[in-house]
Formats: structure tokens, C-alpha cells, sequence
């Protein structure tokens, strides 16, 4: 493991979450609420259709420094950024009212082009203004959706440019990279147990993160508010399912991946 990497440099202890209230970032925030002496979080508001995924971010950051005190020494300030000119460049099923579908260069309609790489830019500004040196984020590759902004590769680069063009020396970090959808149920079991509380981190997640596309507050399944159907439900519910099916394994917690 690289200097950049040292946790007990004080300095590489401050983390700065891109959170926003899905299932995913949610985990992301405790698994840097268990590493981290001090964890920050930022959104991104770009239009999107839906306000309840912004009030799911707050529920969430509540609920986990309620449920878990050990933690709530670490969560510092939630910083709101509005980028709503980029979701006018990159209007998508996202943020406009358009079909969820494939498209021809096997994209889906929901693919924001760039969208990832614009959030670290931001979030990296944000970061050097504040002294955090670690940019997490809920990014996946074995999800399928094939976003190529998800992809650690791609990541590596966006590392690298960030340290060259701010004199910098972050690391984005991924925990998620190469987890299963079922084994991210399990990670945030295990770090719940390490928490304090198991059952509390997976409970919070199913209460309170809000994925679904459309917006659906109404109906509660096993795995979370949803309306059950469209792509992102059907990923969540799959991979709940999954983890069930596979007797709530427990998952080891994901060191950094960072180069
Ligand atoms: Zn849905």
C-alpha cells in the first residue's frame, strides 16, 4: 500500500463522499464512517425529475448518525452543488421525459454522457477548498449498465488528470468496484456489525436510500420504497433477492483500490 494510502497521516484521513441517497452512496458513507476520522458528503443538483433522491440524502445521513453514535463524531458539513447547466448539455431519460430503452451504441437511454467525470471535477474543487484528499465513490463495473464512466479504468484516469491539473494528490476511492449487487446487501451488513449495529445499517438502507427512477415513495418492497419496474428497482430488487437467497453472506470490507 502507497503513502497515498496512509490513514494515520492525518491529512489522508478526511474523506469527501459524492452521496446521493441511493443505495450505493449510502454504503459508501459507511464504509467511510468506519475508515475515515472525518467524512464530508456532496450532491449534485442537475435537474433531476425527482426532489425525493436530495430529501433521501438527508434522511439518511440523519438516521446513521442516530443509529450509529460512533460515527456521528466523524460525519462533518453536506455541501449541495447545483450543475443544472451540465444537465441541460446532457439531457437524458434522466432528466427529461424520455423512455428508459436501449439505444444503438448499446447505451441506455439512461447513460448522462460524462456525468461521472463531471462530479469529480466538482467534487475534487470542492475537496482541495476543504482538505480532504479522498474522493469516494459508489461506482460499480459488475452492474452491467455498462456506463463507461463506471469503470475503474476509467477512474484511474480521472486520478491522474485531478493530481496533474490541481497539483494534487487525491485518491479516488471505489469500494464497490467489484462488488455483486447481493454482495453489497452483505457489505453493508458487515459494516453495520462493525458499526455497532448489523441489522440497523441494512435496515436504514431499506428504510431511507432512495434508487428508483421514478420516484416512488408509495410502495415499500423487502428491499426499499420503489415502483418496482424500472431498471434501477429491478437491479435493487435482484440483488436483495440475491443476497437472501444466499443466507445474508456477510462481505469482507473492500480496502482501498486507488493506484
Ligand atoms: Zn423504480
Amino acid at each position: 500500500m502507497g503513502a497515498m494510502n496512509d490513514l494515520s497521516d492525518p491529512a489522508r484521513g478526511k474523506a469527501l463522499v459524492l452521496f446521493s441517497g441511493g443505495q450505493d452512496s449510502s454504503v459508501c458513507l459507511a464504509w467511510a464512517l468506519d475508515r475515515y476520522a472525518h467524512v464530508e458528503t456532496v450532491g449534485f443538483d442537475y435537474g433531476q425529475r425527482h426532489a425525493v433522491e436530495l430529501q433521501a440524502r438527508q434522511a439518511v445521513r440523519a438516521r446513521m448518525i442516530e443509529r450509529f453514535p460512533a460515527w456521528a463524531g466523524r460525519l462533518g458539513d453536506d455541501h449541495m452543488l447545483d450543475i443544472s447547466s451540465f444537465g441541460a448539455v446532457a439531457e437524458s431519460a434522466l432528466t427529461a421525459d424520455r423512455a428508459i430503452e436501449m439505444q444503438a451504441n448499446g447505451l441506455p437511454s439512461t447513460f448522462v454522457p460524462g456525468r461521472n467525470l463531471v462530479f469529480f471535477v466538482y467534487a475534487a474543487a470542492l475537496a482541495d477548498r476543504r482538505g480532504l484528499k479522498a474522493l469516494v465513490g459508489g461506482m460499480c463495473e459488475t452492474d452491467f449498465s455498462g456506463y463507461p464512466d463506471c469503470r475503474r479504468e476509467t477512474l484511474d484516469a480521472m486520478q491522474a488528470a485531478l493530481n496533474l491539473g490541481m497539483a494534487q494528490d487525491f485518491t479516488i476511492e471505489t469500494p464497490l468496484m467489484w462488488l455483486t449487487k447481493a454482495e453489497t446487501w452483505g457489505l453493508a451488513a458487515t459494516l453495520g456489525e462493525k458499526g455497532g449495529d448489523g441489522a440497523a445499517l441494512v435496515d436504514l438502507i431499506v428504510a431511507e436510500s432512495h434508487t428508483c427512477y421514478a420516484g416512488d415513495r408509495e410502495h415499500l418492497h423487502p428491499w426499499g420504497y420503489g415502483c418496482g419496474t424500472c431498471p434501477a428497482c429491478e437491479l435493487r430488487a435482484k440483488g436483495y433477492e440475491d443476497w437472501i437467497a444466499g443466507g445474508r453472506a456477510a462481505v469482507a470490507i473492500p480496502e482501498s483500490v486507488a493506484p
